[in-house]
């Protein structure tokens, strides 16, 4: 079987990224769920396994979607988190884009 990088009908799931609003296939986007921080508040922590149970949304791992994301709330609205405010913290999501951009 040949590898392709050309976007094909049979790549599988498609999820929309919460930061562009863009479609693409799910492998090629992190997936991120809510989990909490150690003050038990509710944080926005990636995935990149995609086994977190719960409720998780897809972003493309960069820092321009996650920047958007952040812009929009996109975050909070996706997860469907209540009570978290516009506090919502998603610092672990923007650390790891970043750690990825920075390789
Ligand atoms: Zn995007």
């Amino acid at each position: 079987m040949v590898l392709s990088r050309l976007p094909q009908p049979a790549d599988g799931p498609v999820r929309t990224c919460v930061g562009c609003r863009g479609k693409a296939a799910k492998r090629e986007l992190l997936r991120v769920t809510v989990g909490s921080d150690a003050h038990g508040q509710p944080v926005v922590a990636p995935d990149p396994n995609g086994t977190a149970p719960g409720r998780g949304a897809h972003l493309h791992p960069t820092t321009e979607c996650y920047d958007l994301a952040v812009r929009r709330r996109a975050f909070g609205r996706a997860l469907r988190v209540t009570g978290a405010g516009p506090g919502l913290s998603s610092a672990p999501v923007g650390d790891y884009v970043m750690a990825r951009e920075t390789k």
